[in-house]
Parts: structure tokens; sequence; C-alpha cells
């Protein structure tokens, strides 16, 4: 390590607050599928940012339309009009199906967002007792890291020390239908789930589960809120994780992508009139649906498509998948995924999946562990077979050398 690495990490350490256990990899410069840390050492980034730059790193289309916009207007507030607001609008309308749009920053905004018009459209709409709304959730969830989200987290190290948490929250095991379904009261206003639980370790319910739970919201009159922050705009190979289950949700929330890394931009999108009960004064944000936010968004949203890079996250990431699951080591329990949303479990016994990513890094692979035993493995959307193949060479190398 260099002295300038050491130096800026040294720094990190003594002035900020410590809620990061970063890999010590200082970066300072980003292309496509690619970053370079401050001595000029190149890696494959297999994170993406969870997933905000499935893009790809600095995406020269986006980059020029953000340079663009920041010269002309970056900011009015809700106070007044902008001229890309609307755009943003019809286009994610287009591209989503969605007829309500709600922009606002941060994926944790975009959640709050959605429970607060959610336990609106219950008391006004539903008809449910003042105060008494119900929101079911699962087990092992990520939406966030505001206080309303943390307080229905089950994660101790999430919540441990943060109370007192807002009530109004059911939690269920993820997967099992027959306990959301005997969770649901006449108080219950939405289901908030996420279509693949990411943080959680990359874990794909069975099939037929989000069915099974389409048919209850419906028959009991209960919102269903996909979380799509993380499984959304290409990830698991379409553009949202929903199409998979062959279901539609009243209300999906999107970020990370939505701005393929510039800037944050999240979204709750609407299919029911659930986005209808919020009227002037009653919810908003300084700069939510800001010219520069929508500018980025729209070719965010543009080059996803454009670029075919939803195709190519469902084929390479089948041939990643199978490339990877070809890899002969004691180490490897599972490797599950869809699309670019890969996840390999080690056994218990290898020795968790923190040394394994260190030594991942030294062959240039950023790769990130999560819950102990897992590496998550999600490049940019649009890597290339030959990138797979070397990333894969590298994992075998490691998955090898390391096995117990
Ligand atoms: C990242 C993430 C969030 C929170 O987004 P932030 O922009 O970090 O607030 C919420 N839900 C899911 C599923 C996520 O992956």
């Amino acid at each position: 390590m260099s002295i300038a690495t050491k130096s800026l990490i040294e720094t990190e350490n003594r002035l900020g607050a410590h809620n990061y256990k970063p890999l010590d990899v200082v970066l300072a410069r980003g292309e496509g599928v690619w970053v370079w840390d401050v001595e000029g050492k190149r890696y494959l980034d297999c994170l993406s940012a969870y997933s905000a730059v499935n893009q790809g790193h600095c995406h020269p289309k986006i980059l020029a339309t953000m340079t663009e916009q920041a010269k002309k207007l970056t900011l009015t507030s809700r106070a007044f009009r902008n001229d890309q607001l609307a755009l943003f609008y019809e286009e994610i309308a287009a591209l989503t199906g969605s007829h309500k749009v709600l922009p606002m920053n941060s994926g944790a905004e975009a959640v709050e967002s959605a429970i607060k018009a959610v336990r609106k459209w219950g008391y006004e709409v539903k008809g449910v007792p003042e105060n008494q709304a119900e929101i079911i959730v699962c087990s092992e969830n990520f939406h966030g890291r505001t206080l309303g989200i943390v307080g229905f987290s089950t994660d101790p190290s999430a919540r441990g020390g943060f109370g007192p948490f807002a009530p109004g929250f059911k939690i269920v095991p993820f997967g099992d239908a027959a306990a959301f379904e005997a969770a649901i009261t006449p108080n219950t206003v939405a289901f908030l789930v996420e279509p693949i639980q990411g943080e959680a370790g990359v874990i794909i319910p069975t099939q037929g589960y989000f069915t099974k739970v389409r048919e209850l919201c419906t028959r009991h009159g209960v919102t269903l809120i996909l979380d799509e922050i993380q499984t959304g705009l290409g990830r698991t190979g379409k553009l949202l994780a929903e199409e998979h289950e062959g279901i539609e949700a009243d209300v999906t929330l999107i970020g990370k992508a939505l701005s393929g890394g510039f800037y944050p931009v999240s979204a709750v999108l609407s299919n029911s009139d659930v986005l209808g009960v919020l009227k002037p004064g009653q919810h908003g944000s300084t700069f939510g649906g800001n010219p520069l936010a929508c500018a980025i968004a729209r070719t965010a949203m543009k080059v996803l498509v454009e670029d075919g890079m939803i195709e190519n996250s469902a084929k390479q990431g089948a041939y990643f998948k199978e490339r990877i699951e070809n890899i002969r080591s004691n180490s490897v329990r599972e490797v599950r995924g869809r699309g670019l949303m890969l996840a390999v479990e080690l056994h218990p016994e290898a020795g968790g999946a923190r040394r394994y990513c260190e030594a991942l890094r030294e062959r240039g692979i950023l790769v990130k562990d999560t819950h102990v035993d897992t590496i998550r493995i999600a490049p940019p959307l649009v890597v290339t077979e030959d990138q797979i193949d070397w990333a894969t060479e590298q994992f075998e190398q490691v998955l090898t050398a390391l096995e117990p």
C-alpha cells in the first residue's frame, strides 16, 4: 500500500464516522465495468455500488446530459415548475406502465413516501380507523436506514440502539404466503416486500409465492408495494423483477440505477389510486423532481434500453452463473441469482466471505461480503463474456486456494 493510500485511509478513519468497514482500496476513476485506485491499479467492479451503476461507471451519454443540464438549471424547488419534470414523468410512465409518479432522492425516501401514502390511502379510501393502519413486511428485509424503516428491520445491527420505533408494522417470514395470509387483518393497508432479498444475500422465493401474494393482496384490498430499488432497472435480466413472477405491483419503488450512479434519484410508481391521496402541502422534498435529477434519470433510462443492457444482463447473468457453478471448490455451498444479481454462498467452514473478497481484490476483482458467508456478484450490466471469462478465472483461483 502506497503512502498516499495509507494517508487517505488514516484521514477517513480519523475524521469519519465508522459506520462502514470498506475494503482498503481507494478508488479514483471509473469507466464501464472498470475502476482504478489511486495507485493506478485496475479492478473489475462486481458490486456496482449496490446496483446503482447498472449502466457502468461514468456512462458518456449520462455524463453529457449531466454537464449540459448543470450549465442550464439545477434546482428550482417544487414551488415552481421546471421543463424536465414532465418529460421525466412521461418517459418513466411509458417505460414502466405506471400512471402516477412521485419523484424523491434516496431509496429510503421513496420507501418512507410510499409508507406515508399507503397509510393515508388506508384511512381515506379503504376506511381503516384512524391510526390503526398496519403494514406487513418480511423478516431479513432491507429497505433503507431511516428511523421509520429500521424500526421494522429484523437485523439487530440495523435497529439496535435506535429505538423507540414507530408502531404499525407486522413481520412475516419471506417466501411464506400462508404466514402472510394469516397476518392480514381488516386494517392491513399494504405488504412491503423485495422481489428478491438483496442485502439478505440474494434470496429468491419459491416459484408461485408472488402469484399467491398478488392474489391475497387483491382479495383483501391490500396494496402490494414491491421495493425494486435494487432489483429494478435491468439488474435481474428484466426491467423489473416482478416480470419474472408474472405479476404487477400496485406500487413500485425504484432508485439506485435510476440515475446510473450520477446522482440520488428515486421514485414511487403507482398503478392504483394510492398516490392520488397526497394533496398540496402534505408531502414534499426540496430536491425531489429537480431538473438536474430528471434530466439525468431520463438519459439513464434511455441508455438502459437503447444499449440493450437489460438483455445483456439476462444473457451474461446466465453465463456468469453457469461458469461459477462449474468451479469445483469445497468452499462453495450454493450459487444463486437471477440476471446479473448473483451470490456465492460459502460453507460455514470456509472461514467467512470477507477473506475471499480480500483475495479477489488482490486479483483485481471488487466484490463485497454479506451476512458473513455470502459473496455478492453484481457487475455493471455492460459486462462482456470476455470479462466474465477473466473474472471466472480469478474466482476459481481464490475459491480453490482458500478452500477448507
Ligand atoms: C439500497 C436499497 C434501499 C435504500 O436506498 P438508499 O438510496 O440507500 O436509501 C432500499 N431498498 C432496497 C431493496 C435497497 O437495495
